[in-house]
């Protein structure tokens, strides 16, 4: 039987219109969640990321700012202007688009964010809040996966989850989110020399690598569920993920496609930290 789809634009809908209806409400009591987005320099794909990160912001009926700089703008401008943001109360989260200029340094960047308003949680501080198990914002994607796979009522208690892929953004995170979901992980990388070994014992496929076809079906256990993150272009030049969607979905219980499948959680996710950034402040006003 072919797997069935997890439909990441659904599920997305059904939870940005739920915090729209908590933003609503928030701003009704004097707090509406603000999110600053800073880009800096001309790369046309971040362009593109923003502005679908600001528009995403104001259907959810929060407070945006998007604030452009030339690619010569320096660090210290940059950590100065990060600062001011740091305290400025309307705003609740604040995220800058990577990659930057080379003569800045996104550590130092990251790390001058408040963890408060770190909203794509990829600060050391987050990583430590989540690798502790402590409350924190979660990376947006790896959080996103994890609300997709939730989304299809299946229990991670035991099951044995294989992540492929190791980047602190969304590979790392991802095996944490599930480790705490009490599944059993194996995190595969570009030294493992059996990719194909590890995936076959696999519940479920989490593939985070930026290689089309790196998950065919002859390396999916039957009724898996399959987790697409990675954004590629095939021969054709159209969109596919690092599954080979055909195949997999012949094999697989899940599967997530691409595009539809993670991409639209990311921002959705980026939502849902900023709207409890905000609901964080406002619970600490009374
Ligand atoms: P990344 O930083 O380049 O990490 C890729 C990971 O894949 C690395 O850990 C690498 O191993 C591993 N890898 C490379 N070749 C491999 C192979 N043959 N077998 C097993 N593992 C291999 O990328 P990323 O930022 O994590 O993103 C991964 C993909 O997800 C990209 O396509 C990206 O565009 C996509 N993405 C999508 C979203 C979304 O919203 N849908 C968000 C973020 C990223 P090493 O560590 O050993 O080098």
């Amino acid at each position: 039987m072919p797997a069935r789809l997890i439909n990441g634009n659904e599920l997305s809908k059904q939870i940005r219109s739920d915090i729209a209806r908590r933003a609503a409400e928030l701003t009704e009591q004097g707090t509406r969640p603000g999110l600053a987005v800073i880009l800096v320099g001309d790369d046309p794909a971040s362009h593109v990321y923003v502005r679908n990160k600001v528009k995403a912001c104001h259907d959810a009926g929060f407070h945006s700012v998007l604030e452009k700089y030339e690619a010569s703008m320096s660090e210290a401008e940059l950590l100065a202007r990060i600062d001011q943001l740091n305290r400025d109360p309307s705003i609740h989260g604040i995220l800058v688009q990577m990659p930057l200029p080379k003569h800045i340094d996104p550590h130092k960047v990251i790390e001058a964010i408040s963890t408060s308003k770190d909203v794509d949680g990829y600060s050391v501080l987050s990583a430590g809040e989540l690798m502790a198990g402590l409350p924190g914002f979660r990376p947006c994607t790896p959080y996103g996966c994890m609300k997709l796979i939730e989304s299809t009522g299946y229990d991670l208690r035991g099951k044995h989850a294989v992540v492929i892929g190791r980047s602190n953004t969304v590979g790392k995170p991802m095996a944490l989110l599930l480790l705490q979901a009490n599944a059993t992980v194996t995190i595969c990388h570009s030294a493992t020399p059996d990719l194909a070994y590890h995936t076959r014992q696999a519940d479920v496929i989490v593939a985070a690598v930026g290689r089309r076809n790196t998950v065919t079906g002859d390396m999916v256990k039957p009724g898996a569920v399959v987790i697409d993150v990675g954004i590629n272009r095939d021969e054709n030049g159209k969109l596919c993920g690092d599954v080979d969607f055909a195949s997999v979905s012949e094999v697989a219980g899940w599967i997530t496609p691409v595009p539809g499948g993670v991409g639209p959680m990311t921002i959705t996710m980026l939502l849902a930290n900023t709207l409890e950034s905000a609901e964080r402040v406002a619970a600490t006003r009374g």
